[in-house]
């Protein structure tokens, strides 16, 4: 008999097993139905020696502090600064869209005072930014929007822009000044021996018992638990009982070369042309030496592993329904990308993970006063 059972090793599971582990000194059965832990930020050497990332590239990056030293506790860091570039109409560019991307794609010679006012002329306006494409529309204009957002947004979604909430492409930024890096969070560094070494590290407590290669809907009524953390998809959960939640997946073709470098940077995105939507080179991220690379190419697809929530107002509707079932299971947390519906970041993961240990600690220290109050 486990104290718990927790379904899903990624980011959520992870912690949350660590946590019961370590401060309430509690057993877990940790359980994933892959071959391995760390969801999908699992990271391995492939057959070149090269670090590679099994799920397409992952950059850590965080504005929280309390974060970093959690993790810390279980990795040291090396740092690194996440540049992408966008091949648009035959040229390689900054993007975010930045003074170099606009200059460099329309031979100009503009300041940043007045990339501002070639900015105001060209942005439309929009009564309420709802929309993915309100919101770049709104900033840079329907031409920029097009050749560095539409055609993207498209391949990665399967949808138009139009049909999307506007939070995700307010992921991307928009900048007048020259700074190119992707993210500008105060902390962007990448696990110093890879993200699977910290896993390894976080898991390591004889309170801890990991199961690979198991599904929960095979083994939840074989394995007796007391309580249950969750990070499947949540409407898996339940059957599909209220209809499918539309999730995003990928296909990722891993390749090696027989060269040291292929591109300047570790990330080229094609929004305009090819059926991928992007280029990874492992190398740039974790700064492996080899006279060989390991690349990634991503193409979006409706079949497969759910990676991705897809933020729409309908879908949204849906996710409310079934959180307001999950809401109504006693002794089961759901946590994480796919069982709380959320495009969430590895940071906000880890922040979501540890703030629902706080309110279970919360929870039973009430129910555990209640009950000597009852038998009083
Ligand atoms: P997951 O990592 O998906 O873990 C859930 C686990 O549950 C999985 O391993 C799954 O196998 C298991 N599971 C599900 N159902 C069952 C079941 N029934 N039985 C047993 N096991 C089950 N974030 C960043 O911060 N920076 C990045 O650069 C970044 N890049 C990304 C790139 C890609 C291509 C993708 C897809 C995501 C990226 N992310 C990035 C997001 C990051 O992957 C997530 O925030 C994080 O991994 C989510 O952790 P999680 O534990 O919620 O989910
Ligand atoms: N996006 C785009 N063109 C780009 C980069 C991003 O259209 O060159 C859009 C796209 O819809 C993408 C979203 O902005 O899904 C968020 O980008 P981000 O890089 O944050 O996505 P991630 O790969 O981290 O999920």
């Amino acid at each position: 008999m486990f104290d718990w059972m927790i379904v899903g090793a990624g980011f959520a599971g992870s912690v949350l097993a660590e946590r019961i582990a370590s401060q309430r000194n509690e057993t877990v059965l940790l359980i994933d139905r892959r071959s391995h832990i760390g969801g999908n930020a699992f990271d391995c050497y492939n057959e070149a020696g090269i670090l590679i990332h099994r799920y397409g590239p992952h950059i850590f990056h965080t504005n929280a502090q309390s974060i970093v030293e959690y993790l810390s506790q279980f990795t040291a860091w090396r740092p690194y600064e996440h540049r992408v570039l966008s091949q648009v109409d035959g040229k390689l560019l900054p993007i975010p869209i930045n003074l170099d991307t606009i200059n460099r794609l329309y031979d100009l010679d503009l300041t940043s005072e007045a990339l501002e006012g070639f900015f105001a002329a060209r942005r439309e306006r929009v009564e309420e930014i709802r929309t993915a494409e309100d919101v770049v529309v709104s900033t840079v204009g329907r031409e920029l929007y097009e050749k560095f957002f539409q055609g993207y947004t498209r391949k990665q979604w399967g949808v138009d822009p139009s049909q999307l909430s506007k939070s995700v492409t307010a992921r991307v930024p928009t900048r007048t000044n020259r700074d190119d890096r992707y993210f500008g969070d105060s902390f962007q560094q990448m696990p110093a021996e890879g993200y699977t070494r910290m896993f390894q590290r976080m898991l390591d407590h004889p309170n801890i018992k990991i199961m690979l290669q198991t599904d929960y809907r095979d083994v939840r009524a074989s394995i007796p638990f007391r309580r249950m953390i969750y990070t499947g998809p949540v409407d898996e959960y339940f059957d599909w009982r209220l209809g499918a939640l539309p999730y995003r997946s990928l296909r990722f073709d891993h390749i090696t070369l027989d060269q040291e470098q292929f591109q300047p940077v570790a990330v080229v995105n094609y929004p305009q042309t090819e059926a991928y939507t992007r280029i990874t080179e492992y190398k740039h991220l974790t700064g492996q030496q080899s006279t060989k690379t390991s690349l990634t190419y991503e193409y979006p697809t409706d079949v497969g592993d759910p990676y991705y929530p897809v933020p729409r107002a309908e879908n949204e509707v849906l996710y409310k329904r079934y959180e307001a079932l999950a809401a109504e299971v006693r002794d089961v947390w759901f946590v994480g990308r796919l069982a709380t519906y959320r495009y969430y970041n590895m940071d906000q993961v880890v922040g979501q993970a540890l703030a629902t240990f706080g309110r279970i600690q919360m929870q039973l220290a009430a129910g555990a006063s209640t009950a000597v109050e009852a038998a009083e």
